[in-house]
């Protein structure tokens, strides 16, 4: 089993060549024991990242976006599981909410390429959300029961998912929810999960959306929150290394 803590960066659509220089100093200032860190760079950057990455002082994981639940064929554009392990990849995430609403992906899409991703050996990073209209009908519970029932396959394991909470009205805004809210949404889901899974008890639960160095320390210290998805703030290792620390 890799560490219980991770520190996941998603790099969504920014990042060229020149950004590696923030992964190698991020290597430099991360002296971590006990936190896995994980960063999902732009296609592009996959191979040349995982590269860099071999050649630093600390193990750092790099993992792909998102991933077509076929292994190969006629999908122009799209990038298997396979591919992304091919490139250097040991996680993809699936079913991040701008994928959700920007590509129509459905719960039942979501599952299958969380399928696809323990075909090709590599873990999924399956990510859940409340709108903000959901949130203020009181949907939260109900939305993140059913995405998880529907997201999350029956492969699933400890050592091959690890499940995001992502509120969609945070992820980019500078809103979080209330420690209280993170809190309560964590114990369901872990509660949701050792119901359905033997090992429910190992999944980790990431937090994400807004995540800072001026928040991280706090959010951590929340009961079933085992490290975050960092989206803005992991693009710079000056803003990243602190987060990797406070965990
Ligand atoms: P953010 O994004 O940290 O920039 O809010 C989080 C995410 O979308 O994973």
């Amino acid at each position: 089993m890799p560490p219980r803590k991770l520190a996941a960066g998603n790099w969504k659509m920014n990042g060229t060549l020149a950004s590696l220089a923030e992964v190698d100093a991020l290597t430099r200032d991360c002296g971590t024991a006990g936190v896995e860190i994980l960063i999902c760079p732009p296609a592009t950057l996959m191979r040349p990242m995982a590269d860099c990455i071999g050649r630093g002082i600390i193990a750092v994981a790099v993992g792909g976006q998102d991933c077509h639940a076929k292994e190969s064929g006629a999908h122009t554009g799209d990038i298997s599981a396979e591919q992304l392990r091919d490139a250097g990849a040991s996680y993809v995430i699936v079913g991040h909410s701008e994928r959700r609403a920007d590509h129509g992906e459905t719960d039942e899409d979501v599952a299958a390429k969380a399928v696809a991703a323990h075909r090709a050996g590599i873990a999924s990073v399956i990510c859940l959300g409340e709108t903000e209209a959901q949130r203020d009908a009181n949907e939260t519970l109900d939305v993140i029961a059913r995405q998880l029932a529907g997201s999350v396959p029956d492969c699933a394991t400890a050592a091959n998912t690890v499940i995001a909470y992502e509120p969609v009205w945070a992820i980019g805004t500078g809103r979080t929810p209330t420690n209280d809210q993170i809190a309560e949404v964590h114990a369901a889901m872990r509660e949701a999960l050792v119901a359905r899974f033997a090992d429910g008890a190992g999944f980790r639960l990431l937090y994400g959306g807004s995540v800072k160095p001026a928040n991280a320390a706090e959010i951590f210290a929340i009961a079933h929150v085992d490290g975050a998805l960092v989206g803005g703030a992991s693009l710079k290792a000056a803003d990243f290394a602190p987060i990797v620390k406070a965990l």
